[in-house]
């Protein structure tokens, strides 16, 4: 799998925590990336080009991303595990360097650099209070 997309996810998903407090919901990647999102705010009123921008912005800090694993105990000091399994006792986090931790299994790059340029497409009201957004990289 091509690892852009999915550290672009933890990117999108961390500007959108931190500007909208949502709630992070499940995620695919094919040639383009979803993520979709709960909020009480609609969404749809975003500026796409605002979140691009500021995506690519953190993109272009050339972020170091680290994994490792953490006992489950470790872990959920310092990151949310709601979407891991209970029985999952190994944590593996994706670390991106002083902007975003989270608990991932994905492929992600080791800089963000190498993601080049994305491209938000796309945001879509999918349910109540759920948001679907598309984004893919620039090439
Ligand atoms: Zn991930």
């Amino acid at each position: 799998m091509d690892p852009r997309l999915p550290t672009a996810e933890h990117i999108i998903a961390k500007i959108l925590e931190d500007r909208f407090d949502v709630k992070v919901g499940i995620c695919k990647f094919d040639d383009i990336g979803l993520l979709e999102v709960y909020s009480r705010l609609d969404l749809r009123e975003v500026v796409l080009e605002d979140l691009e921008n500021q995506t690519n912005k953190i993109i272009s800090n050339n972020l170091v991303v680290k994994k490792y694993i953490l006992s489950r105990e470790e872990a959920e000091k310092e990151v949310d595990l709601r979407k891991v399994p209970k029985k999952t006792q190994e944590i593996r986090i994706v670390d991106i360097q002083e902007f975003d931790k989270r608990p991932c299994a994905d492929n992600h790059v080791d800089n963000t650099s190498e993601i080049g340029k994305i491209r938000i497409k796309s945001v879509e009201r999918v349910g109540k209070d759920r948001y679907r957004f598309l984004f893919e990289t620039n090439d």
